[in-house]
């Protein structure tokens, strides 16, 4: 038996969804589902976080089995992937027919594995990948990477674009986790270098805060830069971008003892230097700074 405020099922928009967990990320998709008028029914773990949602217009499932019967498209949004198994194993009730959207962040062995559980169940799988913050969900500064099923994406795009921009990475379900991952460990690759370097201007006496603003603006010409790396990576020819590498690999002793001088950890710099002299020794220290993919991918 579901409730709702109201007492009212039904009667709102023609596509019923279920949301599986209502933590800070699934109470805002539930919500937005609400807002745009599907008639929404929620469940968690813990029930008392229902009740924002009943107040809103939302009716709470006793139960995951409960929920998963009372719409043909469930969107799962938990902590972590151990607990959609749990949750998702505790499922009696048939999925035959189900378009099962995950939009729980975890990895792309997940996602397929997950995909495989669906598929046998006679469900469409979508994994989803969030980009952005809970108070967001339902504007463009959320975006959403799916993989999976094509059909399943096709027919539903309209309902996944209320809850922000959507994108869709193929049929096999890890590729939105690959991209989501991706795009995660860029910002942190950069930011832990951004911190370092941080530390060298804060060693040397020079005030961080303003350093940083003057960085903020020196990067605005790396977007272009990783375009024409990214398209001399796919076709296999590294001009000499950033200078040629036997430019490049003077100034990189500069950056290492610097950094040493200081006590600053040098660690990158130095697989970089290590990068460089490898490339120049296999002949190719004419080409640019991107032509160091080519060892990556050795390794
Ligand atoms: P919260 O910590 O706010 O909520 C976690 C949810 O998972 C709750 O509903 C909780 O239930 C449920 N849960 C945890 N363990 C279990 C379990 N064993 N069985 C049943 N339910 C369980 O997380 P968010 O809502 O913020 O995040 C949800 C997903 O969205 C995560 O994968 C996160 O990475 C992703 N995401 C979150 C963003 C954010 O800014 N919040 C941004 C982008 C992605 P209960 O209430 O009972 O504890």
């Amino acid at each position: 038996m579901t409730t709702t405020a109201t007492g009212t099922t039904g009667s709102l928009a023609a596509d019923p969804v279920t949301v599986l967990g209502l933590g800070d990320m699934g109470s805002a998709i539930a919500r937005a589902f609400v807002e745009r008028g599907h008639r929404t029914t929620v469940w968690n773990r813990t029930a008392s976080k229902c009740r924002p949602l009943v107040e809103a217009g939302a009716s709470a499932a006793a139960t995951p089995d409960e929920a998963v019967e009372a719409s043909r498209f469930v969107v799962v949004c938990l902590l972590d992937s151990a607990a959609v198994d749990e949750v998702l194993g505790s499922v009696t009730s048939s999925l035959a027919g189900k378009v099962l959207v995950n939009l729980t962040s975890g990895s792309p062995s997940q996602a397929r594995s997950n995909e495989r559980w669906a598929r046998e169940r006679g469900a469409e799988y979508l994994d989803g990948k969030i980009m952005g913050d809970p108070p967001d969900v339902g504007t463009s500064n959320v975006s959403l990477s799916f993989s999976g099923s094509r059909s399943a994406f096709d027919a539903h795009e309209p309902i996944l674009r209320e809850l922000g921009g959507v994108a869709y990475h193929g049929e096999d379900a890890g590729l939105a986790a690959v991209e989501f991952l991706a795009q995660v460990a860029m910002g942190y690759e950069l930011l832990i270098g951004f911190l370092h370097t941080l530390s060298v201007v804060h060693a040397e006496g020079v005030e961080v805060e303003a350093f940083a603003e003057r960085v903020a603006g020196s990067v605005a010409a790396y977007p272009p830069l990783l375009t024409m790396m990214g398209k001399a990576i796919g076709s296999g020819e590294y001009g000499p971008d950033l200078g040629s590498l036997r430019v490049q690999a003077a100034l990189m002793d500069d950056l290492i003892s610097h950094r040493e001088s200081l006590g600053v950890e040098a660690v990158r710099m130095r697989e970089v230097k290590e990068l460089m002299d490898q490339r120049i020794a296999d002949g190719h220290g004419g080409q640019g700074f991107s032509s160091l993919f080519e060892l990556l991918t050795k390794r």
